[in-house]
């Protein structure tokens, strides 16, 4: 039915704990790294009832890999738990209001057809004010309510204001991801034109799509797979590397060659780099940034630290600025909360892990607040929002082209 049995090498140590924000929030075993562990050996066993319980251990870990990072044992636990929430699924009885939101976060998405006309309407509804609209409205879904109070304030940027290009070096590719191409187009404005002072043409296929990262980790690994297909054919015009935006689509992405054990997609996902990650080994020596004498506020994803293991890029680049002052507000690990649909399916939890966050940034004094993933810039930024403080969140490629 299910292969759990890299359960197997979980030795029971405990050494995740402390790493876990779940456990760190609830102090219950079952919200632990460990105690997931037993509850998916259980499932695999099927000795287990499906209980409301059991649904929510699972439901509640962010897929934040910090326990994975540091487990001696090497359990892969973030594709355990994408195997336990597809065995889960069958059993699941879920509310209409439930119902609605997956259904919009999980098929919506997947259609780049869709993606667009979302956009739009996104756009007019934000035009028309009906984003206060709905949220004063009865009878609106909470679930429905609470994606229209992350919403971010959609800006408005020209792709095509031009760059003049120090030297040719080549072509790159840039993915778009749903996310992205939804809430921020400046960042991938802001990304091309970077590339382009660089000295690199920049191709953004048409034909790309989801990278499947929600799917997979929401119990419906088929559609992820097809859209697995859908990049490696969108991206198979050139052989140029891909550069990806959004860390958490960087991971899922490099991540493929994992999931599928088929030649294509592998070669797909070795040209996949995170932007930032490409950035830092770029001798970017022709390239003059205006100085810029501030603390600037850093968060890094999970993503970007448990999963890519590249968290030193940001700083790096970062450095690129004269007189800057980054400061890291999470510089133990930590999740915003973001998680992909985390933040709408688990809106307590996901709150509890922003707050200390939007704490520690308003006690930063920082006017600016840099990170990679949009996920977690969408989650940061309506915690800034809900307590009326003006801190702008940017990709900081967006931070480094203004000062280009
Ligand atoms: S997941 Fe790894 S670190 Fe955690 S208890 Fe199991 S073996 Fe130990
Ligand atoms: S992935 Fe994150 S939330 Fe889930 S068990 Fe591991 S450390 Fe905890």
């Amino acid at each position: 039915m299910n292969n759990l049995s890299a359960t197997d090498r979980c030795v029971k140590c405990g050494l995740c704990l402390p790493h876990c924000p779940t456990f760190a929030l609830t102090g219950n075993e079952a919200d632990s790294p460990r105690g997931r562990i037993s509850l998916m050996q259980a499932i695999g066993q099927a000795d287990v009832q499906y209980t409301a319980g059991l649904f929510r251990h699972l439901d509640q870990c962010l897929q934040c890999g910090a326990c994975e990072a540091m487990c001696p044992s090497k359990v892969p636990f973030g594709r355990l738990m994408d195997t336990a929430r597809v065995a889960i699924e069958p059993h699941r009885q879920r509310s209409p209001g439930n119902r609605v939101v997956r259904h919009m976060a999980l098929h919506l998405i997947a259609s780049p057809a869709w993606t667009k006309t979302l956009a739009m309407a996104l756009k007019v509804h934000q035009k028309l004010g009906l984003q206060w609209l709905v949220g004063k409205a009865p009878g609106v879904p909470t679930a429905v309510k609470r994606l229209n109070r992350l919403l971010p304030t959609l800006q408005s940027d020209n792709p095509a204001t031009p760059r003049p290009v120090m030297e040719r070096r080549g072509g790159v590719n840039l993915f778009r991801g749903c996310a992205g191409s939804l809430f921020d187009q400046q960042t991938l404005n802001a990304s091309r034109r970077l590339l382009e002072s660089l000295g690199y043409r920049v191709n953004v296929p048409e034909q790309q799509g989801c990278c499947g990262a929600l799917h997979q980790h929401n119990g419906d690994p088929a559609t992820a797979a097809r859209l697995a297909e859908v990049n490696r054919m969108a991206f198979s015009v050139n052989n140029d590397p891909v550069l990806v935006t959004a860390s958490g689509c960087t991971a899922h992405l490099t991540g493929y060659k994992n999931l599928y054990k088929n030649e294509p997609v592998n070669s797909f996902a070795e040209r996949v780099s995170d932007i930032l990650h490409f950035l830092s080994h770029q001798n970017r020596a022709k390239l003059q940034f205006q100085p810029l004498q501030k603390t600037v506020a850093v968060y890094i994803p999970c993503t970007h630290r448990n999963v890519l293991r590249q968290q030193q890029d940001i700083l790096d680049i970062l450095s690129w600025i004269p007189g800057i002052e980054p400061l890291v507000i999470n510089p133990n690990g930590g999740c915003c909360g973001a998680a992909g649909s985390y933040m709408l399916s688990q809106p307590a939890l996901s709150e509890q892990l922003r707050e200390p966050l939007i704490d520690t940034l308003v006690q930063s004094g920082a006017g600016l607040l840099l990170t990679s993933n949009i996920g977690c810039a969408i989650q940061l930024q309506a915690g800034l929002k809900e307590r009326r403080v003006a801190i702008d969140v940017l990709h900081p490629v967006v931070l480094l082209e203004r000062l280009l």
